[in-house]
């Protein structure tokens, strides 16, 4: 499925975001920034080791601590087709979709928007942040995630393509009713 608003179509599809030819794909990381499971794990395993090198200069030079929740941080895309990965950190989330769950998790789409605009990409796949071993529920997941990117549109028209690469059919379907009812 496919619209376009302000001049950018949003793209929902299923697929392996490793295998995206978006100039940038963003990754479902955790605040380490060492890799893990899930897609974190997909992306590095196809990526090769120079995108966990670029992490590890970025933790010791800006992020000792680890990169906050809804923050994101950007390195070379090492062997994927896409030339950038964006790195962020959703939010871990409880039985409930708390407003702060909502907020951070909406910061982690709009933050990585905002570092795709400055490095002037033009087109960028997210996976569904957060909704994996973070277990928050899909549904409102995707409503938030489709918010940020229509409030982002709304605001710049520098990004031509965003596309939503969901692991499922049964995530598609939840994105594409979110989207319907938007
Ligand atoms: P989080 O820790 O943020 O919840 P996960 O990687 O556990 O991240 O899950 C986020 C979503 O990414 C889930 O819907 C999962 O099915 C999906 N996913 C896992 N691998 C891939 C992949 N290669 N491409 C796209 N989505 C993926």
């Amino acid at each position: 499925m496919e619209i376009k608003i302000n001049g950018t179509k949003i793209i929902l599809k299923v697929g392996d975001i490793t295998e995206e030819d978006t100039q940038a794909i963003v990754n479902a990381a955790n605040s380490t920034l060492m890799g893990g499971g899930g897609v974190d794990g997909a992306i590095h395993a196809k990526g090769g080791p120079s995108i966990l090198e670029e992490c590890k200069k970025i933790r010791e030079e800006k992020y000792p601590d680890g990169l906050p929740t809804g923050e994101a941080v950007i390195t070379t895309g090492g062997n994927l087709k896409a030339d950038y990965v964006i790195h962020t950190v959703g939010p871990i989330c409880s039985r409930k979709f708390t407003e702060r769950e909502e907020k951070l998790l909406y910061n982690a789409y709009y933050n990585s928007l905002k570092l795709a605009k400055e490095k002037g990409i033009k087109s960028i796949s997210f996976p569904s942040i957060s909704t994996g071993a973070y277990r928050c529920p899909v549904d409102k997941a995707a409503r938030t995630a489709l918010k940020a990117v229509i409030d982002f549109i709304k605001k710049e028209d520098c990004i031509q393509q965003i596309r939503f690469v969901l692991f499922t059919q049964d995530v598609y379907e939840k994105y594409k009713e979110a989207l319907n009812g938007i």
